[in-house]
């Protein structure tokens, strides 16, 4: 008896989704040159497809035989899961398709938070080797609505200064993760501050998810139906959307001049930023960074200069929590907000987490 693999399924049917777009742009010499074949070698059922565009990846979520495969892996960045996470989230069945499909993020882009966070490694080869012999893992996700749309985050939520550093700095692709330090530099100058309101649940009382749910019903406002939606497929939202007023209960801050609020639901957004070191996959919770704008730029550099191992959570310049949904207001008009890396509208948003929604492997 071959005993190596412990209680991880052998031979693993696995759909790979390649960017060529990603990190540096070497997704597929990456894919051919070192997955492929440790793949190949594990005897792994394979099937690859590189793809052509932007949602590229969600659209063949959508059609997807999930009785065909246990994992889709993404050699990509931070981009390529969330846009299978989303596309399957947008099924029929997307609570099942959910639950059954592991999504693997193999590090070959520019952030690699999922992989960096779940495999525990930032090399290719390790992190191949690791899903080849991953077990199942089931890791929250959360919602998020803004406007009319909701959609799934795995990962983060990343608004005002970090999320400029990243969004702005599109220009320097080239530079691979370097991009960042160019981008953080240049706004530790400029000091953006960001006026907003934040909303934060700390602890769901059943008695506030109750009345939740109710009023979403009944609610005779303007507010989205999502039972007509394209999420269907998805659990009921508890708390509601962004569209409806804060719930009672939650604790309301108002920030003049906020310099960064990031919810993240995984501990590294990269291999040298561990910017969650409380976060953990499947705990119900997101975790919500906030610091001010107005401290000085030697603070501030402290700060920045220990988020690689997480300690940077000590300084009192950071307010660290541990929440299940909280929103976000902007007073502004410009500025940036990332979902999993990706640009969304500067705009208000509303986060709730749903605990082991979705699937992955661990080591
Ligand atoms: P990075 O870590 O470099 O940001 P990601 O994997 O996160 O890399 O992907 C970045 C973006 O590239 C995502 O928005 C994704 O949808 C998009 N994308 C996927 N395939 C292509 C393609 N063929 N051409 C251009 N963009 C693509
Ligand atoms: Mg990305």
């Amino acid at each position: 008896l071959d005993h190596s693999y412990g209680s991880a399924k052998r031979q693993k049917r696995i759909k790979v989704l390649v960017n060529p777009f990603s990190g540096p742009g070497k997704g597929l010499k990456k894919y051919q040159g070192v997955v492929e074949p440790i793949f190949k070698a594990a005897r792994c059922a394979v099937e690859m497809v590189e793809t052509q565009h932007q949602g590229h990846a969600g659209e063949m979520m959508r059609n997807l035989d999930i009785t065909a495969w246990d994992a889709v892996v993404c050699c990509s960045g931070d981009g390529l899961p969330h846009e299978v996470f989303n596309g399957l989230a947008k099924r029929p069945d997307a609570k099942h398709a959910l639950a059954s499909l592991a999504v693997v993020q193999l590090p070959c882009g520019s952030g690699n938070g999922m992989c960096c966070s779940i495999l525990g490694t930032s090399n290719l080869s390790l992190a191949t080797l690791y899903a080849v012999k991953g077990h199942l893992q089931s890791l929250d996700l959360v919602s998020v609505t803004q406007g009319q749309t909701r959609m799934l985050s795995f990962l983060s939520q990343n608004c005002g200064m970090i999320a400029e550093c990243d969004l702005a700095t599109e220009q320097l692709r080239f530079l691979g993760r370097y991009r960042f330090i160019v981008g953080f530099l240049q706004r530790l100058i400029l000091q953006p501050r960001y006026p907003c309101d934040i909303a934060l649940c700390v602890d769901a009382t059943p008695s506030q998810e109750s009345c939740m749910e109710k009023a979403c019903p009944d609610d005779e406002s303007n507010d989205i139906d999502f039972s007509q939606s394209p999420h269907q497929g998805l659990p009921p939202l508890r708390f509601g959307t962004i569209s409806q007023p804060v719930p009672a209960g939650w604790e309301v801050f108002q920030h003049e001049s906020l310099s960064i609020i990031y919810g993240g639901k995984l501990p590294y957004m990269d291999a040298g930023s561990k910017m969650f070191p409380r976060a953990r996959i499947d705990d119900g919770h997101v975790d919500v960074v906030r610091v001010e704008a107005d401290i000085p730029r030697t603070k501030k550099l402290r700060v920045f200069a220990r988020i690689g191992d997480g300690s940077y959570v000590k300084n009192l310049e950071v307010d660290y929590r541990k929440v299940v949904a909280y929103r976000f207001v902007p007073r502004g008009k410009d500025g940036y907000i990332s979902i999993d890396g990706e640009k969304i509208p500067f705009e208000a948003f509303q986060v709730e987490v749903h605990n082991g929604l979705g699937l992955t492997l661990r080591r």
